[in-house]
C-alpha cells in the first residue's frame, strides 16, 4: 500500500516493532533516562539551544500551546494566512481572546514579507507574528528565512507551525530567530500521531511571564519544571516515545542534510511526473513544497472519483482538496519515508487511473 497523505505518514518496521513494547513507569529511572535523550536529539533537528517539549497530543495541541504561553487576551497579533492551517493558527488565537490583525494572501501564493514589514511599521502594538512554515493544505513552503528577518528587524514574537516542515525541510530556528516553533510526530518524523514537539527560546520565556491566557494541560512552565526530574506533568504517550526513539536513530543515520536532499530530489520527481502527465501544480511553483504536491484537478475531472479508483484499485491513498479546495485539488504527501521509486509507483497509478477514467 502507498499511504500518501500529508500524515500519517507510513512508519519503518523497526519504528512500528517498537511499539508492540511493554509499558514502563513514567515516573521512573528508565523513562527519565529516555525524556532527556530525545529531548537533546529532538533539538538538533529544531536546531536550537533553547528549550524543546514533548507533548503527548496532535500538531494543533502544539499550535494552542505556543499561543497560550506567550500571549494575554487583548494582545494584539498579527497571523500571516495564504491556507487551510494559516486560518486554524489565526482561529486559536481568535479563541483566546487575542486581537488578530489578519494578513491574507491569496491559496497558493507565497507570503511576502514585504507586505508584512509595511504592517508591522505602522502597527506598533502587534506583539506577535503568527505563521505556518509548510502550508498542507496548498503544498507551499513560505519564505519563512525572509519573514523571520522582518518580524526580528521589529523585534517581534515569531510563533512558527512547522508541523508538515520540521525535519524535511530546512529550519535553523536560532539561526533565522524564529522564537516559538512547533511540530507533530506524524508527519515527517515517521513515528504514529500522538506526539507534538514545541521549542521555545529566551525571548519565548520572556513572553511566557507575562502571559496570561488561561492554560493547564500546555502550561510549558510546568513541562519545563518535570522534564527537569526526567517527567512529563501529565501521563505520556510512552509508545510513541519507544516509537519516537527509533526514528531518531533513523534520521540520525541518514543525516539531516542528507534528508533534506532526498525530499527535494522526490518532490522534484513528482512535480515533473505530474507535468509529464498533463497536469498542473496548484501553487506557485517558487514556493512549491518539497513534502506535499497539491495538484490543479483537470478539467471535468472528478477528484473524488480519481482518489475513489487509486485507493480501490491501486492501493495508492492521496488525499483531497480541504475547505475552499475541496474537488478542486488533490495532494500527494512526500515526506518521512518516502523514496523516488515509492513515487515512481504513486505516479504511474495516476496515470493509469486517468487514462482508465478518460476512456
Ligand atoms: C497536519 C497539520 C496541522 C494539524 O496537525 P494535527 O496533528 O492534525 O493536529 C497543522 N498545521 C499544519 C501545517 C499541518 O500540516
Amino acid at each position: 500500500m502507498q499511504l500518501r497523505i500529508p500524515g500519517p505518514t507510513p512508519c519503518p518496521e523497526e519504528v512500528l516493532s517498537s511499539l508492540s513494547r511493554q509499558m514502563i513507569n513514567h515516573r521512573g529511572e528508565e523513562f527519565a533516562e529516555l525524556i532527556w535523550n530525545l529531548t537533546e536529539r529532538l533539538k538538533n533537528i529544531f536546531m536550537t539551544k533553547g528549550d524543546v517539549f514533548i507533548l503527548t497530543s496532535s500538531g494543533t495541541g502544539a499550535m494552542e500551546a505556543s499561543i497560550v504561553n506567550t500571549l494575554s487576551p487583548g494582545d494584539r497579533v498579527l497571523a500571516l494566512s495564504n491556507g487551510f492551517f494559516g486560518e486554524r493558527f489565526s482561529g486559536v488565537a481568535s479563541a483566546f481572546g487575542a486581537e488578530v490583525l489578519k494578513l491574507d494572501f491569496e491559496w497558493g501564493k507565497a507570503i511576502e514579507p514585504e507586505k508584512v514589514r509595511d504592517v508591522l511599521k505602522k502597527e506598533r502594538d502587534v506583539k506577535a507574528v503568527l505563521v505556518v512554515h509548510n502550508e498542507t493544505s496548498t503544498g507551499l513552503t513560505n519564505p519563512l528565512k525572509e519573514i523571520a528577518r522582518v518580524v526580528r528587524e521589529y523585534d517581534r514574537l515569531l510563533l512558527v507551525d512547522a508541523i508538515s516542515s520540521l525535519s524535511c525541510i530546512e529550519l535553523p530556528m536560532d539561526e533565522w530567530g524564529c522564537d516559538v516553533v512547533f511540530t507533530g510526530s506524524q508527519k515527517g518524523f515517521m513515528v504514529p500521531p500522538g506526539l507534538s514537539f514545541i521549542a521555545i527560546n529566551e525571548r519565548g520565556w520572556e513572553a511566557y511571564k507575562k502571559a496570561k491566557m488561561p492554560k493547564f494541560y500546555w502550561d510549558l512552565g510546568k513541562a519545563k519544571s518535570f522534564l527537569e526530574k526526567g517527567q512529563t506533568p501529565w501521563t505520556p504517550s510512552i509508545p510513541i516515545f519507544f516509537a519516537l526513539d527509533v526514528a531518531l536513530r533513523l534520521i540520525e543515520k541518514e543525516g539531516l542534510r542528507n534528508i533534506f536532499e532526498r525530499h527535494k530530489r522526490v518532490a522534484d520527481k513528482v512535480r515533473e511526473g505530474i507535468k509529464e502527465l498533463g497536469l498542473s501544480l496548484f501553487p506557485d511553483e517558487r514556493y512549491a513544497s518539497n513534502t506535499i504536491t497539491a495538484v490543479r484537478s483537470p478539467d471535468g475531472l472528478d477528484t473524488r472519483e480519481l482518489l475513489k479508483i487509486l485507493r480501490e484499485e491501486y492501493d495508492v491513498v492521496l488525499a483531497g482538496g480541504q475547505d475552499r479546495l475541496s474537488g478542486k485539488i488533490f495532494r500527494i504527501g512526500h515526506l518521512g519515508k518516502v523514496s523516488e521509486a515509492d513515487m515512481d509507483e504513486v505516479l504511474r497509478a495516476i496515470g493509469s487511473a486517468l487514462s482508465k477514467m478518460r476512456r
